[in-house]
């Protein structure tokens, strides 16, 4: 079964043969070389794989292999530009969808710059709507602001600004993945998906048949959806008493998280900052009574006791601060549970980086534009149209604009492939 797939963020355009030409050459060799490691996913015949084709632009789906060297022979044949595999595990997966007899997935969660918004978004982000030829600069839209058409052609880059956004969400999700839902290191894997993000897999027996909707509920947690921040709608008592009943943060889950941001937020606070949560008016009197507040309020729980320091005030602050400490997951990919996947060890098309596993202990140190680097040897011509700064496998290059330099095999796929270069004349 073949299905066309429809790439909103735009494939490589269109670029001169001697360039794609390129780009498969060094997918072939890679896929060919045997020093590539390619890690099998855990049972690997029960998962359902894809491939994306280079020159068809065509996605072949519902492939199943028994054992991991049948597939490395079939990428070795077929060298597609990417490859997936399912999260989920059926009893036959390479038949259709409803027939394939769905046993379970595990829990996987994507953190992707183009999600989450960063001051670098503007300056290297590009859309233009392929309907109208309305364009503007960031991220881009769901529908076009002019004809609402849905397709654009989307010029994005990833630099250090991006991934390190997405390295901070993903440490908050890792955090409450571990510490509010209890799962070890060892059912934990993450993986740098590649191109902008990282990916989070979870894979336990709890989470396997977990359905749709109680995927969900785990996405609002972890988004911070519905959370009642400082909910004093407790009854009995007085209303002293009820209040402070219904803000007391005990040391669990999100209250443990409201409190601990609130700490840090307001120990960290300017007046530019409290502006930004919303707290104009009575900002003056948060700054000169830090320390009051931090012991008083935070500590304590007594919340009314600093004078000008109101409900609403700490409503406002801890709807600001839920924000700071949500992590911002692409939510639709949680929630499927047939997701395809890029698979780990395997070149991402639009990149020519490996999706690669590092152990959650060094998310910190992790360094993308080192470690995911495939291609590792010669240097190629290539005419540069536009590219801001970068960094890639040691080295600094750029920016170029319109002009032909000499750069390493990884830059220059990774050029070709993000629409910014073509192999030079
Ligand atoms: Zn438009
Ligand atoms: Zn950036």
């Amino acid at each position: 079964m073949r299905e066309i797939i429809y790439d909103k963020q735009g494939a490589a355009g269109r670029v001169n043969e001697a360039s794609s030409d390129f780009v498969y050459e060094r997918f072939f060799d890679f896929y060919n070389a045997p020093s590539t490691v390619i890690p099998s996913p855990s049972s690997l015949g029960q998962r359902e794989l894809g491939f994306l084709l280079f020159k068809e632009r065509i996605m072949l789906r519902h492939r199943v292999f028994a054992r991991i060297s049948d597939l490395r022979t079939f990428l070795g044949e077929e060298v597609p530009s990417d490859v997936y595999r399912s999260c989920a595990y059926y009893e036959n997966p390479a038949v259709e969808m409803d027939k394939k007899g769905w046993l379970g997935a595990d829990l996987v969660f994507d953190i992707d710059a183009d999600h989450i918004p960063t001051p670098c978004d503007k300056i290297h982000d590009k859309w233009t709507c392929t309907k109208c030829g309305f364009s503007g600069k960031g991220i881009t839209p769901e529908t076009c602001p002019v004809c609402e058409g849905q397709k654009f052609d989307a010029k994005t880059w990833a630099c250090d600004q991006c991934l390190e956004a997405a390295k901070t969400e993903t440490a908050k999700l890792i955090d409450m993945l571990s510490m509010d839902f209890g799962f070890s290191d060892n059912e934990m894997h993450a993986f740098f998906s590649g191109h902008r993000g990282y990916h989070v897999h979870v894979e336990n027996e709890a989470v396997k048949t977990l359905d749709a909707i109680a995927r969900k509920e785990i996405v609002d947690y972890v988004t911070g959806l519905g959370l009642a921040v400082f909910n004093n709608k407790a009854k009995g008592g007085s209303r002293r008493r009820r209040r402070s009943r219904g803000f007391s943060l005990h040391d669990f889950g999100w209250n443990r998280r409201l409190k601990l941001g609130l700490r840090n937020f307001i120990s960290n606070a300017t007046k530019e900052d409290l502006a930004n949560a919303g707290v104009k008016r009575n900002s003056a009197v948060i700054l000169r009574n830090k320390e009051l507040i931090l012991k008083r309020c935070i500590e304590e729980g007594r919340w009314s006791s600093v004078k000008g320091v109101s409900v609403g005030t700490w409503r406002r602050l801890s709807e600001y601060v839920k924000d700071l400490e949500s992590s911002k997951i692409d939510t639709v990919v949680t929630t499927d549970t047939h997701r395809l996947i890029r698979m780990n060890g395997t070149l991402h098309g639009k990149t020519g980086l490996k999706k690669i596993e590092f152990s959650i202990k060094r998310l910190a140190d992790f360094d993308p534009f080192e470690e995911a680097v495939a291609f590792k040897e010669g240097e190629v011509k290539v005419f540069v149209s536009d590219v801001p700064e970068f960094r890639l496998g040691g080295n600094v290059f750029g920016p170029y604009r319109s002009q032909t330099v000499e750069v390493p095999t990884a830059a220059a796929v990774l050029l070709i492939r993000k629409g910014r270069a073509e192999v030079a004349s």
